[in-house]
């Protein structure tokens, strides 16, 4: 996975599995483009990969479209920010779901069209990521709002697969389960959940963001060529239980 001279989009790259997908990808030559909320996260990962950054709110989506033309043009995008809440189904607000819904599917909506509309302008393939979750398949209690964002993102990518694919542009998700980082704390802070969790994954460990990341560059890369509109489990065998 050699991404030297290639310039990628990164959104939610300031922590967890975004930053360990911005670190993989400098280590292996690539110019990043962070995109984030916080300005302090920015500032320490500037220092660290020496990476272009922009501070946006992702769940304003004409301050997205903004920071989406800003950030290109570039060769690869990554659409990885994202926001959980918890709340049960009969809970969950329309605001509540309205902001999962902004930050976990229609922001990669408008980065994903600013990114393809430019490629194919330009007569350029390309690859886009999404970060879903193992939360697009099953109906985790409390995360109704966060299942179903995800679930959209999932059949986005699908019709983007066949409509982009088309253009060279190759489309695909990754569905991690629990992986050790700032928002899984939050999560799974419940000592009994995260143990029901753990049980039901063969492998009997919570992901890393690593293991998040090196599947997503995998699938950015040329070694992806023919792999087009999947959602990839990275989960330790969670699904098959
Ligand atoms: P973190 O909370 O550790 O990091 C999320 C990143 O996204 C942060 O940099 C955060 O910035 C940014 N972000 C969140 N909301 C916004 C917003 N409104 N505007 C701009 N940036 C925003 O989360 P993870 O690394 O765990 O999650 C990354 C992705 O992986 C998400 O899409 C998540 O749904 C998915 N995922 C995570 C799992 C897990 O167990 N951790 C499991 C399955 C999927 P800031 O901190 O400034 O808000």
């Amino acid at each position: 996975m050699d991404f030297k001279g290639k310039t990628v989009l990164v959104t939610g790259a300031g922590k967890g599995i975004g930053r360990a997908i911005a670190e993989g990808l400098a280590a292996r030559g690539a110019n990043v483009v962070a995109l984030t909320r916080s300005e302090a996260d920015l500032e320490t990962l500037k220092a660290e990969i020496g990476c272009r950054t922009i501070a946006v709110d992702l769940a304003d989506a004409a301050a997205t479209a903004a920071a989406a033309s800003e950030a290109g043009p570039v060769d690869f995008l990554v659409n990885n920010a994202g926001t959980t809440a918890l709340d049960s189904f009969l809970d969950v607000s329309v605001e509540t779901m309205n902001h999962l819904l902004a930050v976990n599917t229609i922001a990669p909506m408008i980065m994903s069209q600013a990114y393809a509309r430019d490629r194919i302008a330009r007569g350029l393939k390309g690859a886009i990521v999404n970060v879903s979750s193992v939360s697009s398949f099953i109906g985790f209690a409390d995360h109704a709002a966060y299942c179903a964002s995800k679930g959209a993102l999932d059949a986005m990518t699908r019709v983007m697969a066949n409509e982009l694919g088309r253009q060279g542009i190759r489309v695909n998700a990754v569905n991690p389960t629990v992986t050790l980082t700032p928002m899984a704390v939050k999560a799974w802070s419940d000592p009994a959940k995260s143990a029901g969790m753990l049980n039901r994954i063969p492998l009997g460990r919570f992901a890393d963001p690593k293991d998040v990341a090196d599947v997503v560059l995998y699938l950015l890369g040329n070694e992806a060529g023919m792999i087009n509109g999947i959602a990839m489990p990275v989960d330790g065998g969670f699904m098959i239980n």
